[in-house]
């Protein structure tokens, strides 16, 4: 089969479709003008930062002005918790509800916190990688200041029952917070009907650029300033806004907004072919729920592969696909997400993640069956775990529990 070239790794990026490029570029040539300046030029400006923030609010369906532009997920995720933090914990609120397996920008920012004098509850998902609301339910106290769970998750794609688990947040009084980046455009979102008091989006995952993104908070909860300055973003987060970013990210989640059934149908029969397809290779597991899963994202681990070995001739194949996320590869340690669903580290080791889009084709799709097995048998054969496997050696039994049997 011909080389092809085919990004399979839109959990960690995405391009900039050429509708929201078209979006930002008359903002950076004609319409430059500062949102705050009062003649024409401004106003232009002002005016289409209005659009956006409307076009947000709804595909979300909350109003505009529950809406605060960010530079992205991390800041948005930052702001939410440090804020209720703040805030409660001069009430004494000290407590964190939040669950083993959140990004980064969750989780450091409540080891954070927790140097703060602030108590975490991580909640630990089970082997499927999910959490329930009964879980939450059972760890809110009189002192918890907010719960921080993420809607999906970036690695391995699964979605949580956050309509109930904002239903017994409101119920028990309790702020929830949710990080959307990889629901929003992938499941319809509506944080009103699901009790959601504050969600986290970055622009880069639905096709805007890098860099922009926004924090909903509901109406009524008090917020602590993130920037000190100007009036900008309802004198929250100072500072003259990224007029083009904010645009873009209006269009960008119009886009992605705009037929999630379609596309989650699309989408979700080349994942199914893809999971069907690479899980036949023996020893191999599929990670993260198989039904209660992003619409593109597929995950699976094989035993006696390493995960980079394997990214790097994927890619010498055409192929970028990614283990653990983005800010976790480069460094030998495995996903902490694998390690949240009970993976022993040889089997956490040896993943990978392909998150698709609507541009994949099916002619990737049979590309990527073809390439990975036969990558995968190529590491195999140099891997001294993979030759115990065969000898059936004792030491292996453990992670064999975890993937499909030999044959
Ligand atoms: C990408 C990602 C983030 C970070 O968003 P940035 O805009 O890159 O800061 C946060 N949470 C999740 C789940 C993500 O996938």
């Amino acid at each position: 089969m011909e080389k092809r070239f085919i990004y399979a790794d839109n959990a960690a990026t995405t391009a900039v479709s050429k509708r929201v490029l078209d979006a930002m570029l008359p903002c950076m040539t004609e319409h430059f003008g500062n949102p705050s300046s009062i003649y024409k030029l401004g106003r232009d400006a002002e005016r289409a930062i209005t659009d956006a923030r409307e076009k947000v609010a709804k595909a979300i369906g909350c109003s505009a002005s529950e809406i605060y532009f960010t530079s992205g997920g991390s800041e948005a995720d930052n702001w939410a918790i440090r804020s209720a933090a703040i805030r409660l914990g001069k009430k004494g609120k000290k407590h964190i509800i939040t669950t083993n397996f959140e990004h980064h920008a969750v989780l450091h920012t409540c080891e954070f916190l927790e140097k703060q004098g602030f108590e975490v509850t991580y909640l630990p998902v089970d082997e499927n990688g999910l959490i329930t609301a009964e879980q939450v339910r059972d760890a809110i106290r009189e002192d918890t200041a907010i719960v921080s769970i993420m809607y999906a998750n970036n690695e391995i794609g699964t979605i949580m029952p956050i309509k109930e688990i904002g239903e017994v947040c409101r119920e028990k009084k309790v702020l929830f917070h949710t990080d959307a980046v990889q629901a929003v455009g992938n499941v319809p979102i509506n944080v009103a009907e699901q009790n959601i008091d504050m969600l986290s989006c970055s622009g880069h995952k639905i096709h805007a650029q890098k860099g922009t993104g926004f924090l909903y908070i509901r109406k009524g909860i008090p917020i602590v300033n993130l920037i000190f300055g100007g009036g900008q973003e309802r004198g929250r987060r100072a500072g003259t806004e990224n007029v083009p970013a904010i645009v873009g990210l209006g269009e960008a989640i119009t886009a992605a907004c705009e037929n999630i059934p379609a596309k989650i149908a699309k989408v979700s029969a080349m994942r199914d072919r893809l999971i069907d397809g690479i899980t036949k290779i023996p020893c191999s597991r599929l990670n993260g729920d198989r039904k209660q899963r992003l619409c593109g994202n597929v995950n699976i681990s094989f035993l006696g592969v390493e995960g980079e070995s394997l990214l790097l001739l994927l890619d010498a194949n055409g192929i970028c696909a990614s283990s653990g996320s983005a800010c976790t590869s480069g460094s030998l340690d495995p996903s902490h997400v694998l390690l949240a669903l009970g993976l022993p580290h040889e089997v956490a080791h040896g993943s990978m993640r392909l998150s698709i889009s609507e541009d994949t084709t099916d002619e990737d799709v049979d590309y990527i069956l073809e390439v990975v097995p036969k990558v995968v048998e190529r590491i195999r054969a140099m891997s001294p775990l993979w030759e115990d496997i065969q000898n059936g050696k004792e030491n292996v039994q453990k992670p064999l529990k975890f993937v499909s049997p030999l044959n």
